[in-house]
């Protein structure tokens, strides 16, 4: 509980704070104005394509040809309203991200402390602050405890500096060391972080880099089809035909070939992904890491909580002959900041878990904590940090003696006593407990009498060996990423024994292996740069060292995702491709400089999201490899119908009316296709290569073939048989395009209904098809005619070809690769 002037009180009370919130309003940084409707349609409409159709429509319509002029502002329509909706279902999947992941502050209201939402917070309120946290308001501190603070988001200035009682915390800095508490004085838009804030508000948000690549490869396409169309132009102007209409044939070319949808779909594909990715507990604090954490081959992962339970317990304790054992307990509870509360036998534990488990230790053997703490006074700390390994702490008795504790690693613990005899044979049974697994804790001390002084050093008073079993699933959790394709390396502070004991009984390093170890020296001397593919262990690191270490992996070409939750990982986590925190027990920083929170804490998690990252990007380029065969089919068809004595193979609305069908519907539907099991066995290639790469450009031209073949086989048919010919390509042409959707869909387990968007969007586009030939209106509009029953069924199975001769191709090519790796 705080101490200082203003917090005996106990706060606030609920009462007056919501009253205050109502008043100020939220704690928050105001957020941007939300996009209006009109806003959204122009942003669609300015849209390359959609100004091409704009063009192409009014060349239309100035040639008096009514029906077309039509079609191509139904397509225009069609296409805005899906990009629109599709927006919009983007940006409220994000928004509910955003929500998730809100940082969160401790307050004191009404005498009891709770973890709130920052945005809650009002002036007057009581926050607790202790290292890793992010400052939640403008504060004045009340109470400070070695309180120091890393503002270099407010001055980019990145020396910490102190703060004491009376001194003020801006918003948004970082507690880097100490603890405190703070009385809020300025909120919302008022505080340091709004300030800031409001000064960007106004930037757009940025795309991810797999859509600027795909931005460009549109760029590319409009050039390309262009360029083609000029060709129609002019081949169709040489055959006689009056200017007027092959200009709009070319136009209606230039729009089928282009998946206009594209954009549409890859906004939708990476949204719905994060959307996913949270429902499953992984929240995606940035977009980009959708489209990266599918392509991840390496996981660093720390090991106290993520690989082990960071649930401790005291398994050994060993104090020197002339020693007492209750000494070395009551040490350990003095130099400690835990507490323990409710009854003997239903205990609850309160902060650091290994220090509870030393209390918990002591209470098992007669010492309590709080009777203890009664009797002495702290008057002088310096608190426990990872770059240090060790804590001191000075407590005074009521009869004025002096006693100091110092707990911490071994080495670090035992390099402060005098150089004897004893000293070598106490880091000998110190080795012992780490290479039987433990985290080992070494407390020394030493005790005077004012006016007496402070002895010279102090002496060793015992270790404690602390088991931290591995979590029941880290094994299994380990083998999956490794069958994903993904190497798990252990990152930690902790010794090299416990570090490999641990690691062997997850199965990160083979048993029997002891060679893939490094100690933070090495990193320091560089040696990890060559070795980084041999290594698993990382251990006596300091966080600045998993910078390097990243950055080594990264040099290798690795795509690296960091799990991390102190004060100092911070940099790590930007650094590492995919930086990863833990939703409850991580702090603050590493939660706000983390891409993906895992609210539930498992590492599984991780591995679930992988499996989305995969499903996008296996998505994004099954709808290219289906766009794009259906635009260059239509290309083909065209250019090639005249050779083949079909001079008017499809008609201008035609080819948007079939372009319209297969890309809107079924386009968007890709976005939302199931993960191929399959693509878990490797990771997915990195975001920076092409996404056409892989194969992707073949398989298109043999699918845009094939597609195009039946197509001018059915007109060859037609005039052979009398039929009309451009109703028989329309009809072919569109339905070999669905059944390639559904060539492609990725494979079910089972016949439910569930997941079958693609079934569900060729039905309704298929229906589209037909209507075009079934009605009346729509025939004057498009230009179709009339086509038998039987003659409808002839071209539908004929349609049929193409998508059974691609679907037994990836049967064939997946039996093939399933000898392979057996
Ligand atoms: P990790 O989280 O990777 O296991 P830490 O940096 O937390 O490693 O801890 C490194 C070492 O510091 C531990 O092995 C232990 O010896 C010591 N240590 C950890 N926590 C405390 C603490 N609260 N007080 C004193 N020493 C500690
Ligand atoms: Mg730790």
């Amino acid at each position: 509980m705080p101490t200082g002037s203003r917090l005996e009180s106990g706060g606030l009370s609920d009462a007056e704070a919501l009253r205050r919130l109502t008043d100020d309003g939220p704690n928050a940084v105001p957020a941007a104005a939300p996009t209006t409707l009109v806003a959204r349609v122009l942003a669609q409409l300015r849209d390359p394509m959609i100004l091409l159709l704009g063009a192409a429509f009014v060349v239309v319509l100035a040639l008096g040809d009514v029906p077309d002029a039509s079609i191509i502002a139904i397509v225009v329509l069609v296409n805005t309203s899906i990009g629109v909706v599709q927006e919009r279902r983007a940006e409220q999947a994000m928004a509910a991200l955003g929500r998730m992941a809100a940082p969160r502050a401790h307050v004191l209201r009404d005498g009891r402390v709770s973890d709130i939402e920052a945005m809650g917070l009002v002036r007057g309120d009581v926050v607790r602050l202790e290292a890793g946290d992010v400052v939640p308001a403008d504060l004045v501190a009340d109470e400070a405890v070695g309180l120091e603070v890393d503002e270099s988001s407010m001055t980019g200035e990145s020396v910490p500096v102190g703060r004491t009682v009376g001194e003020e915390l801006l918003s948004g800095t970082v507690v880097t060391k100490g603890r405190g508490w703070g009385v809020v004085v300025r909120t919302g838009a008022e505080s340091g972080l709004g300030r800031i804030a409001a000064l960007i508000a106004a930037t757009r948000t940025e795309q991810t880099p797999l859509q600027a690549r795909l931005r460009r490869l549109s760029r590319q396409l409009v050039m390309a089809t262009a360029a083609i169309s000029f060709l129609v132009l002019a081949l169709s102007v040489a055959r006689g035909v009056p200017f007027g209409d092959s200009l709009i044939l070319a136009v209606s070319l230039a729009v089928a070939a282009i998946p206009e949808s594209l954009p549409a779909v890859v906004s939708v594909a990476l949204a719905l992904g994060a959307h996913r990715m949270a429902k499953q507990s992984a929240i995606v604090r940035w977009l980009p890491a959708v489209e990266t954490l599918g392509s991840v081959t390496v996981l660093a992962s720390d090991k106290t909580g993520t690989l082990t339970e960071g649930r401790m317990s005291v398994q050994r304790i060993w104090t020197p002959d002339v020693i007492e054992e209750s000494t070395l307990l009551r040490d350990v509870v003095l130099c400690n900041d835990a507490r323990l509360t409710g009854t003997e036998t239903d205990r609850t534990l309160i902060g650091e878990p290994m220090e509870a488990a030393l209390l918990l230790a002591a209470a098992d053997r007669g010492i309590e904590a709080v009777e203890l703490r009664d009797r002495w006074t702290r008057v002088d700390e310096v608190p426990f940090e990872s770059q240090s390994r060790h804590m001191v702490t000075v407590d005074r008795a009521e009869d004025g003696t002096m006693l100091e504790v110092v707990k911490g690693a071994p080495e670090v613990v035992l390099s402060m006593l005098p150089e004897d005899a004893g000293r070598s044979r106490d880091a000998t049974v110190a080795e012992d407990l780490a290479g039987a697994g433990f985290r080992v804790l070494a407390v020394a001390q030493r005790s005077w009498r004012p006016p007496q002084e402070r002895p010279e050093s102090p002496v060793l008073v015992g270790l404690v060996g602390i088991a931290d079993p591995p979590r029941t699933d880290a094994a299994a959790v380990v083998a999956d990423c490794r069958d994903a394709g993904i190497r798990t390396v252990l990152i930690t502070g902790d010794h090299p024994a416990t570090a490999g004991a641990i690691a062997r009984e997850v199965g990160i390093l083979a048993v029997g292996t002891d060679g893939e170890v490094m100690d933070g020296a090495g990193v320091d001397r560089g040696e990890h740069v060559e070795a980084v593919d041999r290594i698993r262990v990382y251990a006596r690191t300091r966080p600045e060292q998993k910078v390097d270490i990243i950055e080594a992996l990264k040099a290798r070409g690795h795509i690296v995702a960091m799990t991390g939750d102190g004060v100092n990982d911070g940099p790590a986590l930007r650094r590492a491709d995919i930086g990863v925190a833990m939703g409850k027990r991580g702090t603050e920083v590493a939660r706000q400089a983390a891409d993906v929170v895992l609210a539930d804490d498992n590492l599984r998690t991780l591995v679930t999201a992988v499996g989305e990252g995969r499903r996008v990007y296996a998505n994004i380029r099954t709808f290219l490899r289906y766009g794009l065969s259906g635009g260059l089919a239509e290309v083909l068809v065209l250019l090639l119908g005249p050779f083949l004595g079909i001079p008017f193979p499809l008609g201008a609305g035609q080819i948007l009316w079939i372009n319209m069908l297969t890309h809107g519907v079924p386009g968007v539907a890709f976005g939302g296709e199931p993960l191929d099991q399959r693509d878990m066995r490797h990771p997915s290639p990195s975001p920076e290569r092409s996404v056409l790469g892989g194969g992707l450009v073949r398989q298109i031209a043999a699918s845009g073939v094939l597609i195009a073949a039946v197509s001018l086989a059915a007109g060859l048919l037609a005039q052979n048989q009398g039929w009309h010919v451009q109703s028989a390509v329309f009809l072919t042409l569109g339905a070999a395009q669905l059944g390639l959707a559904l060539a492609l869909r990725a494979p079910r387990r089972r016949w439910s209904l569930a997941g079958r968007g693609i079934e569900l969007a060729v039905a309704i586009a298929l229906l589209l098809q037909m209507a075009a030939l079934w009605f009346a209106p729509l025939r004057g509009l498009l230009g179709t005619a009339v086509l038998e029953p039987q003659t409808q069924l002839v071209l539908l199975a004929l349609a049929c070809l193409p998508g059974l001769a691609i679907a037994a191709g990836r049967l064939i090519g997946h039996l093939g690769r399933h000898r392979r790796v057996r």
